[in-house]
């Protein structure tokens, strides 16, 4: 730490990313839930040469193509969306306009890492709600509130999720305080509450085009909401940096609303992948917590859930250990291809042999 770093960012605990190691093809990498599957054709051929020509001017403010383009497709009007440099950004940009020193926040104990830091990034008190045994949210703790509340729905890192007509509810009897779904997971299989932004004003809907989209690298989000709080939130990136979507970005992510159709396939394929995975791992006596994201969450009663990650990672396959002490014996582990999950559950099989046979000897 230098001695200009003023005091309240000392303490800060910043968020521990998953590993992304360079030497890759080396690695099964199914520790950061990206998509396994590359992006659509037309992604690829919308980085063309003209586009890299055109990297000299600023990318368009307003994402103007990219706005229409995905309003059309959710039904909703172009300023009923905002865009940013990935959803990460847009979350931070909510706990810092929306909450502050002056307004509180809640959500689950065990979701995704970010809402912590941000919340302690930005001086927001935070309420931070026990699940229920399953990891499930129990929606009444959210009812009536009196504060604002964010819920990822799925919820990492276990991909439970919460009914449209549970957040409907949770929505309708909070009309004073931010409700915040975080959508990152909602395409493998669970129901968008975008629609109900027409009818609820306190609503903000945030998802990616890094997980269903296979576009992690390229940094995309959009968030979509009641017209006032979009305004909210440009005039806050305009305060800070209003090219934070570059040209290449805008272009790829055009092209791939161009075929949608792509990525429902895919995540159909990814949901099915899951749920072979699901049925494997229970039949070698994995507690797996049922998931409708791209990943799963997985504890075995033989192995130490830190050991478990380190021998996968030994043999190549990187998963995500959290140590956090009430989920530590757990791992999440994201869907990758046919192919790389029946090299997982080979790799665990084998894993589990060897310690049953250590423990034998
Ligand atoms: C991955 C993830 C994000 C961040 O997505 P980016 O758009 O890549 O910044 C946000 N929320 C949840 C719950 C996530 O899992």
């Amino acid at each position: 730490m230098s001695k200009f770093l003023i005091s309240k960012y000392q303490n800060i605990e910043k968020y521990v990313p998953g590993e992304q190691p360079q030497n890759m093809e080396s690695f099964i990498k199914l520790n950061t839930n990206e998509s396994p599957y590359p992006p659509s054709p037309g992604v690829m051929k919308a980085i063309s040469e003209n586009e890299i020509f055109n990297l000299r001017l600023y990318s368009d403010p307003e994402s103007t193509f990219l706005k229409q383009k995905l309003a059309a497709l959710y039904d909703v009007n172009p300023d009923n969306l905002f865009l940013s440099n990935g959803s990460d950004d847009i979350l931070n940009f909510i706990f810092m306009i929306f909450c502050g020193s002056e307004k509180e926040i809640m959500f689950p104990e065990i979701s995704y890492g970010f809402y912590k830091v941000y919340a302690q990034l930005h001086e927001v008190r935070s309420l931070q709600v026990p699940l229920k045994k399953d990891f499930g949210i129990n929606f009444i703790d959210y009812c009536n509130a009196g504060r604002n509340i964010i819920i990822a729905n799925p919820n990492p890192p276990s991909g439970q999720t919460l009914s449209f007509e549970k957040i409907e509810t949770i929505v309708s009897t909070n009309p004073d305080n931010l409700v915040v779904i975080d959508e990152a997971y909602v395409d493998f299989g669970t129901e968008s509450v975008v629609p109900l932004i027409k009818k609820y004003p306190n609503l903000l809907v945030v998802q990616t085009f890094s997980k269903s989209r296979s576009m992690a690298g390229a940094r995309l989000g959009f968030a979509v909401g009641d017209v006032q709080l979009i305004e909210d939130l440009h005039t806050i990136q305009y305060s800070t940096n209003p090219y934070n979507i570059n040209r290449l970005t805008q272009s790829a992510a055009c092209a791939a609303i161009d075929e949608n159709d792509y990525y429902v396939d895919r995540c159909k394929e990814i949901a099915k992948t899951r749920e072979f995975t699901i049925e494997e791992l229970r039949k070698i006596g994995f507690y797996v917590v049922p998931s409708k994201a791209n990943f799963i969450f997985i504890r075995h009663d033989r192995i130490d859930g830190e050991e478990l990650y380190l021998k996968l990672k030994e043999r190549k396959i990187l998963i995500r250990h959290f140590s956090d002490e009430n989920i530590r014996q757990f791992n999440r582990v994201t869907i990758g291809t046919r192919a790389q999950m029946n090299s997982f559950i080979q790799q665990v099989k084998d894993i589990l042999e060897e310690s049953e046979g250590n423990n034998n000897a």
